[in-house]
């Protein structure tokens, strides 16, 4: 890992933050964001997303789905509650970008709210039909996006990272957007003080650098960046749980999918405790707070259409 380097690709630039798989992830002086080059087309990624996905990278996500049941209705709920609290009522036309199994769309249709799911993996798209909900198994492009209509709100949870081009996915997304639409995004936060603590006290690679399948390396100051760029008004965003902690801690956990599952059960105890003594407020503005200080496994944004 050189962090002096500076490297050029098509018009991105700007130093190398680390190489793995023959992409060099870059700190984009261009964009404003860290992304690998060279940035591999859609049509090379089509594949892996329409067959590989779920069977080889995602084997025990729907078996961990269940066991966590409890955990994710909090985090769904959330999120809805931000999505209602930012609309008005009657405004509650959802479509969820990468829907995958199809979980977050069940627990929308529940809330009584209108959704529909894009997901290009066929083993997911057919664990979605299985539920009764509205998903097309396609990738969005600027081809077929009119064809389903306007949204009062979009969702993409841990869908950037793995495009070639966000901004022009975001823009895409923004003319999909009925007046005064939301979008909430969650994506990795990556290159962070506590993985990079982490990184030089406990001798561990960079594990999150994991070129093709993730491509942007966002932070909550460049994914608001590039929100804004793209024509919204950030009104909410937060982190999630800062779960590099246990490494800190000694709980060495990469590569080690036993303790990894130890560590996730800790943290949803935690979670779920706070929730259960009515501290559910608290626990989202500690979150905000770590947002603010550039912590936490993701960055969680909520924004309007300007
Ligand atoms: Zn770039």
């Amino acid at each position: 890992m050189s962090e002096s380097q500076t490297k050029e690709w098509n018009g991105h630039h700007g130093s190398v933050q680390a190489s793995a798989n023959g992409f060099d992830i870059i700190d984009c002086q261009a964009q404003g964001f860290k992304h690998a080059i060279p940035v591999p087309t859609a049509e090379e990624l089509t594949n892996a997303y329409k067959h590989e996905y779920y069977s080889s990278e995602k084997p025990l996500y729907l078996e961990r789905h269940r066991e966590d049941l409890e955990w994710w209705n909090m985090v769904y709920a959330e999120r809805y509650e931000t999505l209602e609290a930012h609309l008005p009522q009657g405004r509650r036309r959802l479509l969820d970008v990468g829907s995958g199994p199809g979980f977050f769309l069940l627990h929308g249709k529940g809330r009584g709210w209108d959704v529909m799911g894009i997901e290009p993996s066929v083993q997911a798209f057919e664990h979605s039909q299985g539920l009764g909900l509205n998903v097309t198994n396609q990738f969005l492009s600027a081809e077929n996006a009119a064809s389903f209509g306007k949204f009062d709100a979009v969702n993409m949870s841990e869908v950037l990272e793995h495009i070639p081009d966000p901004e022009s996915f975001l823009k895409l997304i923004h003319g999909m957007l009925a007046e005064d639409g939301l979008i909430s995004i969650a994506v990795p936060n990556d290159f962070n003080s506590f993985q990079k603590a982490a990184v030089e006290q406990q001798a561990l690679p960079t594990w999150w650098v994991a070129p093709p399948h993730h491509l942007n390396y966002f932070d909550h100051a460049s994914l608001a960046q590039l929100v804004e760029r793209c024509g919204y008004e950030v009104v909410y965003q937060e982190a999630t749980f800062p779960i590099e902690m246990f490494l800190l801690m000694g709980d060495l956990y990469i590569g080690n999918d036993t303790l990894g599952r130890a560590c996730h059960g800790r943290r949803k105890n935690f979670e779920l405790n706070l929730q259960r003594s009515g501290m559910g407020s608290l626990k989202r503005q500690m979150y905000q707070k770590l947002a603010e200080l550039g912590l936490g496994r993701e960055v969680v944004i909520f924004a309007r259409k300007k």
